[in-house]
């Protein structure tokens, strides 16, 4: 009994040293920094991008490109902090920070309700995030790729990738994602793009991430927009309704390019699901695909 207590207390101890601390948005992200130290960094997102002081990226210097799904996805929710899925809906290549052609996973998505980047101190309504994760080992100072998409509210617009997402935010929810093609012509009109090096917006706040911004605004209408403020920026009971969005941080220095990418580099396929059975066959496959856009 008495062993038992001692293994109790012990394994107590590790888990209140180990596990994360909570975290909310009552500050809009404003106190985080004294549980999660990495959100006082100098390179931190969200940011406001001021058009006049963007710089178009070298020719050469910024190579990217992006597959989207065209496949019915089934995902799976998770509503706390946003609304999160898991899924792989993209891949992106582009360089890693040492210069080195490299493919991006998508991870899953998740949503803001406001938006989380303001152009030129303009906030979005919502802003969706492509998650995509660096295949294989790299050193390079940012692990991920974040694609953002934007969202302003419109009379009477919806937008077709929402649509055809058709959100379930109860709690153990899965249902069909399908990225038609209304979805994706959607995004693949879009060829222009803000890119920066910044951190995750939400805790660690880690600083491992290149976002890549469409620049456009998407349309959203009242009721999808309706669908995530009800469970956030509306919604008393999360953080008092002050929303999912971190407050914008200094630039400190950071150089934001703009890229337009060719048409060529934004495509749809079939994406299978990168399930623990497959992940390695896939991501051969995905290695070679991906040189494959690099170079053509
Ligand atoms: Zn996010």
């Amino acid at each position: 009994m008495f062993k038992l207590s001692c293994l109790a207390l012990l394994l107590q101890a590790y888990f209140m040293a180990t596990a994360s601390p909570e975290f909310s948005y009552f500050s809009n992200g404003a106190d985080w920094n004294t549980a999660f130290p990495d959100c006082g960094g100098s390179s931190q997102s969200p940011i406001n991008i001021t058009r006049a002081n963007v710089q178009a990226a070298a020719t050469g210097s910024r190579p990217f490109s992006m597959i989207l799904n065209s496949n019915t996805t089934t995902i799976t929710y998770t509503v706390g902090h946003n609304v999160n899925t898991a899924g792989t809906f993209s891949y992106v290549n582009t360089l890693d920070s040492n210069g080195v052609p490299s493919l991006f996973i998508d991870t899953g998505f998740h949503v803001h309700a406001p938006g989380e980047h303001q152009i030129d101190g303009v906030l979005g309504d919502a802003e969706i995030h492509f998650v995509h994760q660096i295949n294989g080992t790299s050193t390079s100072t940012y692990q991920y790729v974040v694609v953002g998409l934007i969202f302003k509210k419109s009379a009477g617009v919806s937008d077709p990738l929402i649509a055809g997402w058709n959100v379930n935010t109860a709690a153990g929810a899965t249902n069909q994602f399908n990225m038609n093609s209304v979805a994706l012509s959607n995004i693949l009109a879009s060829q222009n793009f803000f890119t920066y090096t910044g951190s995750f917006t939400a805790p660690p706040c880690t600083q491992s991430v290149r976002f890549f911004l469409i620049d456009k605004l998407f349309d959203i209408s009242a009721a999808q927009l309706t669908t995530f403020q009800n469970l956030f920026a509306n919604n008393n009971a999360f953080a008092g309704g002050k929303g999912n969005n971190r407050l914008t941080q200094a630039l400190n220095g950071r150089i934001v390019n703009s890229i337009t990418v060719p048409a060529a580099n934004i495509t749809s396929a079939i994406i299978p699901q990168a399930t623990t059975a497959s992940v390695f066959i896939l991501r051969g496959i995905l290695a070679f695909f991906g040189a494959f856009l690099f170079f053509k």
